[in-house]
Protein backbone atom coordinates (compact mmCIF):
# COMPACT_ATOMS: atom_id res chain seq x y z
CA UNK A 1 0.00 0.00 0.00
CA UNK A 2 0.84 3.07 -0.87
CA UNK A 3 1.98 5.53 2.72
CA UNK A 4 3.46 8.51 4.37
CA UNK A 5 6.88 7.57 6.02
CA UNK A 6 8.62 9.20 8.56
CA UNK A 7 12.07 7.93 9.60
CA UNK A 8 14.38 11.39 10.19
CA UNK A 9 12.89 11.93 7.00
CA UNK A 10 9.25 12.64 5.52
CA UNK A 11 9.14 10.29 2.20
CA UNK A 12 5.93 9.09 0.11
CA UNK A 13 6.35 5.25 0.05
CA UNK A 14 4.91 1.70 -0.61
CA UNK A 15 5.24 -0.47 2.70
CA UNK A 16 3.50 -3.62 3.45
CA UNK A 17 -0.67 -3.24 4.17
CA UNK A 18 -1.01 -3.83 8.10
CA UNK A 19 -2.02 -7.07 9.32
CA UNK A 20 -4.78 -7.34 12.20
CA UNK A 21 -3.49 -8.76 15.44
CA UNK A 22 -6.27 -10.33 17.63
CA UNK A 23 -9.43 -7.95 18.46
CA UNK A 24 -7.78 -5.27 16.12
CA UNK A 25 -9.95 -4.48 12.57
CA UNK A 26 -8.36 -3.56 9.54
CA UNK A 27 -9.68 -0.11 8.17
CA UNK A 28 -9.28 0.89 4.64
CA UNK A 29 -8.61 4.85 5.19
CA UNK A 30 -10.87 7.40 3.08
CA UNK A 31 -9.46 10.70 4.09
CA UNK A 32 -7.25 12.09 6.91
CA UNK A 33 -6.82 15.23 8.93
CA UNK A 34 -3.39 16.64 9.43
CA UNK A 35 -3.50 18.15 12.94
CA UNK A 36 -0.15 20.22 14.23
CA UNK A 37 0.45 17.45 16.57
CA UNK A 38 1.89 15.55 12.46
CA UNK A 39 3.72 18.68 12.12
CA UNK A 40 5.25 18.67 15.09
CA UNK A 41 6.11 14.93 14.77
CA UNK A 42 7.75 15.64 11.21
CA UNK A 43 9.96 18.31 13.14
CA UNK A 44 11.06 15.41 15.66
CA UNK A 45 8.66 15.75 18.44
CA UNK A 46 7.94 11.94 20.62
CA UNK A 47 10.62 10.60 18.67
CA UNK A 48 8.32 9.20 16.36
CA UNK A 49 9.30 6.60 13.53
CA UNK A 50 6.58 4.85 11.12
CA UNK A 51 3.30 6.38 9.53
CA UNK A 52 1.75 9.41 11.46
CA UNK A 53 -2.00 10.61 11.07
CA UNK A 54 -4.50 9.78 13.63
CA UNK A 55 -7.75 11.95 12.53
CA UNK A 56 -9.40 9.73 9.88
CA UNK A 57 -12.01 8.22 8.60
CA UNK A 58 -12.47 4.71 7.37
CA UNK A 59 -14.06 1.64 6.08
CA UNK A 60 -13.69 -1.41 8.46
CA UNK A 61 -12.65 -4.00 5.84
CA UNK A 62 -11.35 -7.27 8.00
CA UNK A 63 -12.95 -7.25 11.81
CA UNK A 64 -13.87 -10.42 14.01
CA UNK A 65 -17.16 -8.47 15.15
CA UNK A 66 -19.40 -9.04 12.03
CA UNK A 67 -21.70 -5.63 12.39
CA UNK A 68 -18.02 -3.65 11.39
CA UNK A 69 -17.91 -4.90 8.07
CA UNK A 70 -18.07 -2.47 5.72
CA UNK A 71 -19.35 0.35 7.94
CA UNK A 72 -17.56 4.00 7.89
CA UNK A 73 -15.66 4.01 11.40
CA UNK A 74 -13.47 6.99 13.40
CA UNK A 75 -11.14 5.52 15.56
CA UNK A 76 -10.14 6.54 19.12
CA UNK A 77 -6.40 6.81 18.99
CA UNK A 78 -5.04 5.50 22.42
CA UNK A 79 -4.51 1.51 22.27
CA UNK A 80 -4.82 0.38 25.95
CA UNK A 81 -3.55 -2.70 27.90
CA UNK A 82 -6.78 -2.58 30.19
CA UNK A 83 -4.31 -3.93 33.40
CA UNK A 84 -1.90 -1.23 34.08
CA UNK A 85 -2.65 0.75 37.22
CA UNK A 86 -3.97 3.83 34.97
CA UNK A 87 -6.30 1.33 32.92
CA UNK A 88 -7.46 0.32 36.83
CA UNK A 89 -8.44 3.53 37.91
CA UNK A 90 -10.47 4.54 34.36
CA UNK A 91 -7.44 6.70 32.64
CA UNK A 92 -7.25 4.33 29.82
CA UNK A 93 -5.95 7.21 28.08
CA UNK A 94 -3.02 7.29 30.68
CA UNK A 95 -2.16 3.77 29.80
CA UNK A 96 1.44 3.31 30.78
CA UNK A 97 1.89 0.80 28.08
CA UNK A 98 -0.33 2.87 25.40
CA UNK A 99 0.39 2.79 21.93
CA UNK A 100 -1.14 6.17 19.90
CA UNK A 101 -2.34 5.77 16.36
CA UNK A 102 0.29 8.06 14.30
CA UNK A 103 2.01 9.18 17.56
CA UNK A 104 3.33 6.60 20.08
CA UNK A 105 4.81 2.94 18.76
CA UNK A 106 1.81 2.57 16.04
CA UNK A 107 1.32 3.24 12.55
CA UNK A 108 -1.10 5.81 11.88
CA UNK A 109 -3.02 7.33 9.37
CA UNK A 110 -1.48 8.39 6.57
CA UNK A 111 -1.77 5.44 4.57
CA UNK A 112 -4.38 3.28 2.60
CA UNK A 113 -4.55 1.12 5.88
CA UNK A 114 -4.38 1.39 9.05
CA UNK A 115 -4.91 -1.20 12.44
CA UNK A 116 -7.07 -0.63 15.48
CA UNK A 117 -8.96 -2.25 18.55
CA UNK A 118 -12.40 -2.73 17.61
CA UNK A 119 -13.09 -1.19 21.01
CA UNK A 120 -12.12 2.07 19.72
CA UNK A 121 -13.67 2.28 16.52
CA UNK A 122 -17.28 4.32 16.55
CA UNK A 123 -19.84 4.43 13.75
CA UNK A 124 -20.16 7.30 11.54
CA UNK A 125 -23.86 7.85 10.60
CA UNK A 126 -24.72 7.56 7.40
CA UNK A 127 -26.09 11.37 7.26
CA UNK A 128 -22.30 12.91 7.96
CA UNK A 129 -20.00 13.45 5.16
CA UNK A 130 -16.50 12.36 5.66
CA UNK A 131 -15.18 15.44 5.66
CA UNK A 132 -17.49 16.62 8.87
CA UNK A 133 -16.34 13.53 10.77
CA UNK A 134 -12.90 13.67 9.73
CA UNK A 135 -12.60 16.58 12.80
CA UNK A 136 -14.27 13.79 15.62
CA UNK A 137 -10.69 13.61 17.18
CA UNK A 138 -10.14 17.05 17.29
CA UNK A 139 -13.29 17.91 18.42
CA UNK A 140 -13.64 15.30 21.22
CA UNK A 141 -9.82 16.91 22.50
CA UNK A 142 -12.16 20.55 22.52
CA UNK A 143 -14.89 18.26 24.79
CA UNK A 144 -12.52 16.80 26.95
CA UNK A 145 -12.29 20.74 28.61
CA UNK A 146 -16.32 20.14 29.83
CA UNK A 147 -15.08 17.14 31.22
CA UNK A 148 -12.35 18.33 33.93
CA UNK A 149 -13.27 22.09 34.14
CA UNK A 150 -17.16 22.89 35.80
CA UNK A 151 -17.99 25.78 33.26
CA UNK A 152 -20.90 27.68 34.45
CA UNK A 153 -23.67 29.68 31.88
CA UNK A 154 -22.27 33.16 33.52
CA UNK A 155 -18.66 32.29 33.49
CA UNK A 156 -16.51 34.10 31.12
CA UNK A 157 -14.72 32.61 28.74
CA UNK A 158 -11.60 33.58 26.57
CA UNK A 159 -10.11 31.20 24.03
CA UNK A 160 -6.63 31.97 23.00
CA UNK A 161 -5.67 30.59 19.27
CA UNK A 162 -7.95 30.25 16.53
CA UNK A 163 -5.91 27.10 14.97
CA UNK A 164 -7.98 24.32 14.15
CA UNK A 165 -8.07 23.70 18.27
CA UNK A 166 -8.86 27.08 18.96
CA UNK A 167 -12.23 27.48 16.62
CA UNK A 168 -13.24 23.89 18.11
CA UNK A 169 -12.37 25.14 21.77
CA UNK A 170 -14.68 28.30 21.79
CA UNK A 171 -17.13 26.23 19.34
CA UNK A 172 -18.00 23.83 22.10
CA UNK A 173 -17.20 26.63 25.42
CA UNK A 174 -19.69 28.59 23.45
CA UNK A 175 -22.51 25.59 23.83
CA UNK A 176 -21.90 26.03 27.44
CA UNK A 177 -21.58 29.91 28.16
CA UNK A 178 -22.01 32.78 25.64
CA UNK A 179 -19.88 34.58 27.94
CA UNK A 180 -16.96 34.16 25.40
CA UNK A 181 -14.32 35.80 23.01
CA UNK A 182 -11.96 33.99 20.71
CA UNK A 183 -8.60 35.68 20.46
CA UNK A 184 -6.76 35.38 17.18
CA UNK A 185 -3.97 36.89 14.56
CA UNK A 186 -5.90 36.10 11.75
CA UNK A 187 -8.97 38.30 10.76
CA UNK A 188 -10.11 35.60 8.20
CA UNK A 189 -9.83 32.42 10.43
CA UNK A 190 -11.78 34.43 13.29
CA UNK A 191 -14.40 34.84 10.62
CA UNK A 192 -15.25 31.19 10.27
CA UNK A 193 -16.95 31.62 14.09
CA UNK A 194 -18.85 34.40 12.32
CA UNK A 195 -21.89 31.78 11.44
CA UNK A 196 -22.47 30.83 14.89
CA UNK A 197 -21.81 34.69 16.10
CA UNK A 198 -19.47 33.92 18.74
CA UNK A 199 -17.57 36.72 19.45
CA UNK A 200 -13.74 37.31 18.40
CA UNK A 201 -11.13 39.48 19.07
CA UNK A 202 -7.47 40.49 17.08
CA UNK A 203 -4.28 39.26 19.15
CA UNK A 204 -3.74 43.11 19.61
CA UNK A 205 -6.73 44.54 20.62
CA UNK A 206 -7.16 44.96 24.19
CA UNK A 207 -8.53 42.27 26.26
CA UNK A 208 -10.38 42.66 29.28
CA UNK A 209 -8.61 40.66 32.04
CA UNK A 210 -10.33 38.73 34.99
CA UNK A 211 -11.91 35.86 33.35
CA UNK A 212 -13.21 32.47 35.08
CA UNK A 213 -11.54 30.31 32.23
CA UNK A 214 -8.94 30.74 29.74
CA UNK A 215 -7.67 27.99 26.90
CA UNK A 216 -4.50 28.33 25.74
CA UNK A 217 -4.38 27.00 22.17
CA UNK A 218 -2.21 29.43 20.58
CA UNK A 219 0.74 26.37 19.76
CA UNK A 220 3.15 29.19 21.28
CA UNK A 221 4.83 29.09 24.64
CA UNK A 222 4.05 32.93 24.73
CA UNK A 223 0.46 31.80 25.14
CA UNK A 224 0.73 30.86 28.20
CA UNK A 225 2.14 33.71 29.71
CA UNK A 226 -0.95 35.84 28.45
CA UNK A 227 -3.72 33.50 29.65
CA UNK A 228 -1.96 33.70 33.49
CA UNK A 229 -2.40 37.89 32.95
CA UNK A 230 -5.67 37.03 31.97
CA UNK A 231 -7.65 34.46 34.17
CA UNK A 232 -9.02 35.43 37.41
CA UNK A 233 -7.58 35.02 40.71
CA UNK A 234 -8.39 31.26 41.60
CA UNK A 235 -9.68 30.84 37.69
CA UNK A 236 -8.40 28.04 35.44
CA UNK A 237 -5.96 28.13 33.01
CA UNK A 238 -6.44 24.77 30.24
CA UNK A 239 -3.63 24.52 28.34
CA UNK A 240 -3.99 22.81 24.63
CA UNK A 241 -0.60 23.40 23.25
CA UNK A 242 2.06 21.10 22.72
CA UNK A 243 5.10 22.78 21.55
CA UNK A 244 8.22 20.73 20.93
CA UNK A 245 10.42 22.75 23.01
CA UNK A 246 10.57 24.21 26.17
CA UNK A 247 9.58 27.90 27.80
CA UNK A 248 11.36 29.76 29.99
CA UNK A 249 8.53 31.55 32.10
CA UNK A 250 8.02 33.67 35.96
CA UNK A 251 5.47 31.17 37.25
CA UNK A 252 5.28 33.80 40.63
CA UNK A 253 2.43 35.01 38.55
CA UNK A 254 -0.42 31.56 38.93
CA UNK A 255 0.90 31.13 42.52
CA UNK A 256 -0.19 34.43 43.36
CA UNK A 257 -3.32 34.32 41.93
CA UNK A 258 -3.42 30.31 42.79
CA UNK A 259 -4.60 29.96 39.46
CA UNK A 260 -5.27 26.32 38.61
CA UNK A 261 -3.62 25.19 35.27
CA UNK A 262 -5.27 22.25 33.88
CA UNK A 263 -3.10 20.28 30.98
CA UNK A 264 -6.02 18.66 28.39
CA UNK A 265 -5.40 15.96 25.73
CA UNK A 266 -7.59 13.42 24.03
CA UNK A 267 -11.25 13.49 24.67
CA UNK A 268 -14.67 11.83 24.25
CA UNK A 269 -15.50 10.60 20.75
CA UNK A 270 -19.33 10.31 21.08
CA UNK A 271 -20.40 13.63 22.10
CA UNK A 272 -18.15 15.18 19.63
CA UNK A 273 -19.65 12.96 17.40
CA UNK A 274 -23.19 13.87 18.21
CA UNK A 275 -23.06 17.81 18.05
CA UNK A 276 -21.03 17.16 14.89
CA UNK A 277 -24.39 15.11 13.29
CA UNK A 278 -26.82 18.16 15.18
CA UNK A 279 -24.80 20.61 13.35
CA UNK A 280 -23.87 22.29 16.44
CA UNK A 281 -20.21 22.63 15.33
CA UNK A 282 -19.62 24.13 11.98
CA UNK A 283 -16.44 22.07 10.93
CA UNK A 284 -16.75 22.48 7.03
CA UNK A 285 -15.67 25.65 6.46
CA UNK A 286 -12.18 25.14 8.12
CA UNK A 287 -10.95 22.70 5.90
CA UNK A 288 -8.72 25.01 3.60
CA UNK A 289 -7.54 22.31 0.75
CA UNK A 290 -8.19 18.67 -0.12
CA UNK A 291 -4.80 16.86 -1.48
CA UNK A 292 -4.71 13.25 -2.65
CA UNK A 293 -2.15 10.95 -0.25
CA UNK A 294 0.81 11.11 -3.13
CA UNK A 295 0.71 15.04 -2.47
CA UNK A 296 0.90 14.40 1.24
CA UNK A 297 3.94 16.65 0.52
CA UNK A 298 2.34 19.84 -1.03
CA UNK A 299 -0.31 19.32 1.98
CA UNK A 300 2.12 19.39 4.41
CA UNK A 301 3.81 22.14 3.02
CA UNK A 302 0.21 23.93 3.14
CA UNK A 303 -0.42 23.09 6.39
CA UNK A 304 2.79 25.44 7.35
CA UNK A 305 2.47 27.88 5.69
CA UNK A 306 -0.05 29.84 8.27
CA UNK A 307 -2.70 29.88 5.43
CA UNK A 308 -3.93 26.87 6.41
CA UNK A 309 -6.91 26.16 9.02
CA UNK A 310 -7.45 22.41 7.84
CA UNK A 311 -5.70 20.31 5.15
CA UNK A 312 -6.96 16.79 4.64
CA UNK A 313 -5.60 14.08 2.73
CA UNK A 314 -8.10 12.06 0.59
CA UNK A 315 -6.80 8.18 0.08
CA UNK A 316 -10.48 6.46 -1.27
CA UNK A 317 -13.94 7.77 -2.04
ZN1 LIG B 1 -4.54 15.91 16.40
ZN1 LIG C 1 -2.89 0.21 30.70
Amino acid sequence: MNALVFDGEPRFATVPKPAPGPGEALIRVRCAGICNTDIEILRGYMGFAGIPGHEFVGVVEEASNGHLLGKRVVGEINCVCGACPYCEMEMPNHCSRRTVLGIQGRDGAFAEYLVLPEENLHLVPDELPDEVAVFTEPAAAAFRILEQVEIDAADRIIVLGDGKLGLLAAQVLWLQAKNLVCVGKHAWKLALLEPLRIHTALADEFIEPGAEVVVEATGSAAGLERALRLVRPEGVVVLKTTVAGTSQMDLSLPVINEVQIVGSRCGPFRPALEALALGTLVVRPMITATYPLEEADRAFEHAQSGNAVKIVLRMSE
